[in-house]
């Protein structure tokens, strides 16, 4: 049996995917409901400054970093990527995507547009995917119905959100995320063959 994130074709490089969207789309819901398959496929464990949301755990939600950590790590060169989003920072570690691309397991990356447009960058082969909600209405009310936000960092992300629609040109697909469980198997039909 496969287990989730083996490889199925060594020799073979994985594909890069990066899904992207505004706050509040369900972008972490759909990366959490993918790394419950068990497929081929890896999603990508981010660092960040912000602090844990309830039920967020250390290593396995974002590696929880201080500002000074994030930056000694930056300078070294240990991310793919990085950008700050709504006041705080975050990054791809680089070696263990580049583990996981070497031994033909596929990666998923959740990360923002302007981390989306660094790997555009330095890695032209990437798929990029543009997670959209299925109204303006219906993204506000999972911003707001998370219960994760003060109402100025909400108003921020839905600021944030207008610019990261007007980008969904530069993406080479759109899932709406209607129902979760159906999403997750139009990404991952994407990951097996863009
Ligand atoms: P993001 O990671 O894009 O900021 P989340 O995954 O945290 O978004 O989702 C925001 C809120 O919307 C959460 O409360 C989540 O449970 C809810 N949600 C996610 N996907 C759906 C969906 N397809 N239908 C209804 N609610 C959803
Ligand atoms: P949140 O704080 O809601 O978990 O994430 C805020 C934003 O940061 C989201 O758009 C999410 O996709 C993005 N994000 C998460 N991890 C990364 C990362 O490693 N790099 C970049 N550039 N953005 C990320």
């Amino acid at each position: 049996m496969i287990e989730q994130g083996q490889s199925q074709e060594a020799g073979t490089p994985g594909r890069l995917v990066v899904i992207s969207g505004p706050s509040g789309v369900g972008k972490s819901t759909m990366a959490a409901t993918l790394r419950e398959y068990e497929e081929n496929v890896w999603v990508s464990v981010s660092a960040t400054t912000r602090a844990p949301r309830a039920g967020e755990t250390d290593g396995e939600s974002y590696f929880f970093l201080s500002r000074d950590q994030f930056a000694v790590q930056a300078q070294a060169g240990e991310f793919l990527e990085y950008a700050e989003f709504a006041g705080n920072m975050y990054g791809t570690p680089r070696a263990a995507v580049a583990e996981r691309l070497a031994q033909g397991v596929n990666v998923v990356l959740e990360i923002d547009l302007a981390g989306a447009r660094q790997v555009r960058a330095a890695m032209p082969e990437a798929v990029l995917v543009f997670i959209a909600p299925p109204s303006w209405d219906e993204l506000q009310a999972r911003l707001i119905g998370r219960g994760t936000e003060s109402e100025e960092v909400i108003e921020r992300r839905l600021a944030v959100a207008r610019t990261e629609l007007a980008a969904e040109a530069e993406f080479d697909a759109t899932i709406v995320n209607d129902e979760v469980g159906a999403a997750v198997k139009r990404l991952l039909s994407l990951v097996e063959s863009p």
